[in-house]
Parts: structure tokens; C-alpha cells; sequence
């Protein structure tokens, strides 16, 4: 049962959000001045997937301490971003002597960010509360096992269990999975375990992409097609820019 502090609790969060948004619009539209919204973390590099085209994954190169990641969300918060998102290689795998990713949420909500994110491979229960989840899906079932290690199911069976219903999906199109789009969307909609989809291209390492990603006329058309969806009434999430085309 909702208790009178709760619902105030969510009154007032909604009215700093708003509060906070209307100050950020009025800086950046009104006084033109450039500011910081959106901070990312890689908390760590570790893995426990093997998608062939990721080259960041276990190289060892990033592994936040507690101690590290705190100052750096209290430092981005000084500067001025609200909302946050974890990725990594896996975040939900990350850990530092006992402490683990919860702790960093919460560490991130009490200081004032509004929005947390998790990008996950869905493979970990999704069991952090006061955050949203970003699950990266690979392509309809068959292809996702492909490259995913068998995953969806556990996948699936994660989303569904979630301590949110704040789950949105993401697709990385690669030229292994971009011609199964439309069963894609239409199997994961399905579902109806998402609020969302979304969508990424390979875009970071120039060798992997000039191998295995999108030739820019593919990348268009893929968009197109996204567009299209999206009209039809599937649950797509594209940019504000999109939506202007
Ligand atoms: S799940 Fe993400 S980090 Fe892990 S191997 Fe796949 S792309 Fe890389």
C-alpha cells in the first residue's frame, strides 16, 4: 500500500526532476551556455560474454575502485550532470574488495543524479533498484545464441524477474544481424518485457567496424526501416533529431 510518505516522496522527486530540467533547458536554450548533462562510466572491462566483434572486453585496461568510482560520480555531479549510466564490459559482474554495483546506484541517487542507466548483457539477475536497465540483444533468438553464448532465454527470464519495469532493449547492428530486423523487433515487442528498443551501430574500434559493420548506404536504409517500424507502432526509441526527419 502506498503510504502518504511515499507519495510525497514521489511528488517531490518528480518536482526536483522537472525543477532540475527547466533550470538545465533555461542555461543552455535561454543563457547559451554550454553544459554537461549525461555522464558515462565504465566501471570495468570485464566480461563474462565473447561477442566476436568487441574488442574492449577483458583487456584489463579499466576496473574502477569503490573509492575511485565514487569520486568520480561526486566530480561529474559537481559539474553538473544529472543523469548516469554504467557500462562497460559488464557492469553488473563489476566488484572491488565486497563493494558492488549497488552500492554505487545508491551512492549516485543520494548525492542528486536523477537518472541512473545500466547497460547489461541481461545474463545477471537485473536486481538494482532505482535504476533503469539497458539489455543488449543480439538479434532474434537463434542469432542472439549465436553470438551470445546461448543467452536469450536466461536473457528473458532476467527482464522478466527484474525489480523494474524500467527495461529497454538494444540492438548493435553488425552485418551479422542487420538483415533480421524486422523479425527482431517484431519477436522482442512481442515479448512485451520492454518499454523500449533501441539501437546502436558498430562504431568504436575502425578495424572491427570496417569489418563487420554497416556500409553507410545499409546504415541508412537500416534507419529507414527503424522509421518505418516505429510508425507502425512498435516501441522504437530514436533521437529527437530522428523524429524531425
Ligand atoms: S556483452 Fe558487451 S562487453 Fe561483453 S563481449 Fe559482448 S559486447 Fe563485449
Amino acid at each position: 500500500m502506498q503510504t502518504d510518505a511515499m507519495a510525497l516522496g514521489g511528488f517531490t522527486l518528480m518536482n526536483k526532476k522537472l525543477f532540475d530540467w527547466l533550470a538545465y533547458g533555461f542555461k543552455t536554450f535561454v543563457l547559451r551556455k554550454e553544459s554537461p548533462y549525461l555522464f558515462g562510466m565504465v566501471i570495468t572491462d570485464k566480461c563474462n560474454l565473447n561477442c566476436f566483434y568487441c574488442e574492449s572486453k577483458n583487456s584489463g585496461r579499466y576496473h574502477f575502485k569503490y573509492e575511485e568510482a565514487r569520486k568520480a560520480l561526486h566530480d561529474a555531479f559537481m559539474r553538473g550532470h544529472r543523469s548516469l549510466y554504467f557500462t562497460g564490459g559488464e557492469p553488473m559482474i563489476w566488484e572491488d574488495r565486497g563493494h558492488e554495483l549497488n552500492e554505487l546506484v545508491r551512492f549516485a541517487r543520494d548525492i542528486g543524479f536523477l537518472d541512473v542507466f545500466i547497460f547489461t548483457n541481461g545474463t545477471v539477475p537485473l536486481s538494482i533498484e532505482q535504476c533503469n536497465y539497458i539489455v543488449t540483444i543480439d538479434g532474434p533468438k537463434t542469432v542472439h545464441n549465436l553470438i551470445r553464448n546461448n543467452s536469450y532465454d536466461l536473457v528473458l527470464k532476467n527482464v522478466e524477474n527484474a525489480v523494474t519495469r524500467a527495461v529497454f532493449c538494444s540492438i548493435t547492428f553488425s552485418k551479422s544481424n542487420a538483415s533480421y530486423l524486422d523479425q527482431f523487433v517484431k519477436e522482442v515487442s512481442a515479448t512485451k518485457l520492454f518499454r523500449g528498443i533501441s539501437f546502436n551501430l558498430l562504431t568504436h574500434w575502425p578495424e572491427v567496424v570496417k569489418e563487420y559493420g554497416l556500409p553507410p548506404n545499409e546504415r541508412e536504409e537500416r534507419l529507414d526501416r527503424l522509421w518505418e517500424l516505429r510508425k507502425a507502432g512498435y516501441p522504437i526509441v530514436l533521437s529527437w533529431c530522428r523524429l524531425a526527419h
